[in-house]
């Protein structure tokens, strides 16, 4: 194999261009403009969301609804500990405390039970969060009636990290659209692209215009700039949200097809001794962003930095599933909540024995049955035995 397999690679249709000629045609480089409005539509009309707006990244997004929620110093947000760390920094930008959430194993995503737990707590002790942020990683979706309907009891938001799931549904409904707010991210290794782009979407279309607002400084109507709160540079460029308009166009094929990866693995692995598929919750439909594995480290002592060394050797890219950030260095001093107290952590365990398998939805036929077979081969190897 000559050019590597890596991961999760950009896929343009050849429409992006057009849009992005559009603005340069009119000369309209700056944030705003008819393709922020445009895809803003298009996402809407996608996610049934009530209103949207671009940001310049995931990060931004998240950073913004904290924000609208009114989180600061002294306050405390529940946060997801199996997750890109982009998910919690926004929470310390703000000055505000995190208390990490343990996952449960149906969905890897936010146990409801510790969950329960951390805001019983919580309540006990006078300080509810201001908000909980759920993640659904690798586009399976979390238990998000449990999780709203827990929330709801305790009045406090739910924002949900909807990044990596863009275009999956719970119950027939898009991610990002259950709690008060939702975040997509249009990073370069995410199902669709701008370069580098997110989304916030609402509940409450009020919410999204103050959104706007504190992410283009913060400006006042008046005749001179008039600044009575601090905000942010954190709009979508028009070049860039050309790109996206024309990968909002392709973003069901784009589902479809890294639906047919995850299920192409799953055909030639999924009964490999030693290899568990990624579980998929019953009502759910996930966009496989990245179809994930778990192996057999326990009973068949493999080892996911051998098998991950070995495929790159093959020039593969596989990766380790995220750490969880209760786990990180700079979050050392972060409450954590157990989803069973009498057992580790369930996101450590799948920490330690799990792995992404290159998703893109741009990867040939031959290259997913060379990913296969390099890792039936490794195991094997691993394992001393012949696996065919
Ligand atoms: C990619 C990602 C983000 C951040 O998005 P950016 O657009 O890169 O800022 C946040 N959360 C999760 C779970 C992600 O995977």
């Amino acid at each position: 194999m000559q050019r590597p397999i890596l991961l999760s690679t950009p896929h343009m249709s050849g429409r992006e261009q057009v849009y992005v000629k559009e603005a340069f045609d009119t000369n309209w480089i700056s944030p705003l403009g008819a393709n922020v409005t445009a895809m803003e539509e298009q996402i809407k009309a996608y996610t049934n969301a009530n209103a949207a707006c671009l940001t310049s990244s995931g990060t931004a997004a998240i950073h913004l609804a904290l924000r609208l929620l009114e989180v600061g110093v002294g306050d405390t947000v529940f946060c997801a500990s199996f997750t890109f760390i982009a998910s919690a920094n926004p929470i310390k930008y703000l000055g505000a405390d995190i208390v990490f959430i343990d996952s449960e194993p149906e969905t890897w995503n936010m146990s409801p039970q510790a969950l329960a737990r951390a805001l019983r707590d919580a309540k006990e002790q006078n300080k509810l969060p201001k908000a909980v942020i759920v993640v659904h990683l690798y586009g399976q979706s979390a238990k998000m009636d449990e999780i709203v309907a827990i929330c709801k009891q305790y009045g406090v938001p739910v924002i949900e990290d909807a990044a990596e799931s863009l275009g999956s549904t719970y119950k027939g409904q898009q991610t990002g659209t259950f709690g008060d707010f939702g975040i997509y991210s249009f990073n370069g290794n995410k199902i669709i692209t701008t370069s580098g782009g997110g989304a916030l979407v609402a509940k409450d279309p009020a919410m999204i215009e103050k959104a706007v607002f504190l992410a283009t400084q913060a400006r006042e109507q008046a005749p001179y700039y008039q600044h009575e709160e601090i905000g942010y540079n954190y709009r979508m460029s028009n070049v860039s949200a050309g790109i996206g308009r024309g990968q909002m166009e392709v973003l069901a094929e784009r589902v479809a097809a890294r639906q047919d990866v995850y299920q192409y693995y799953e055909r030639h692995l999924g009964d490999v001794d030693g290899i568990t598929m990624m579980p998929k919750l019953s009502d759910t439909m996930s966009n496989h962003w990245l179809t994930a594995i778990t192996l057999d480290v326990k009973d068949l002592h493999l080892s996911p930095y051998v098998v991950m060394a070995k495929m790159k050797a093959a020039n593969i890219e596989t990766r380790l599933l995220w750490k969880p950030l209760h786990l990180q260095p700079v979050f050392a001093d972060v409450i954590f909540y157990f989803h069973d107290t009498r057992q580790q952590a369930v996101c450590e365990q799948l920490f330690e024995k799990g792995i992404c398998l290159p998703s893109g939805s741009n990867l040939t036929e031959m290259e997913l049955q060379y990913v296969s077979e390099t890792l039936c081969h490794v195991l094997g190897e691993e394992l001393n035995v012949a696996v065919v």
